[in-house]
């Protein structure tokens, strides 16, 4: 949880589809525009969900964590 909780997620938005997967699992920390690209709300947010599940799940590998 901690390690998880230090993670900074942000979306490529050149792979990303909008799928909305991500936004799904962390709905906290991603949403997606009208525009079908996901971005990232709160990315201290990770605490509360699982963004490892999100970015393994994000179907194009969008999803990077640092
Ligand atoms: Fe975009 Fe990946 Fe999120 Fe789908 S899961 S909306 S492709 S970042």
């Amino acid at each position: 949880m901690g390690d998880n909780a230090a993670r900074k997620p942000s979306i490529d938005l050149e792979e990303c589809i909008g799928c909305g997967s991500c936004a799904e699992i962390c709905p906290e920390v991603f949403a997606v525009t009208e525009e079908a690209k996901a971005y990232v709300i709160a990315e201290g947010k990770c605490d509360t969900c699982d963004c490892e599940e999100a970015a393994e799940i994000c179907p194009t590998r969008a999803i990077l964590l640092e």
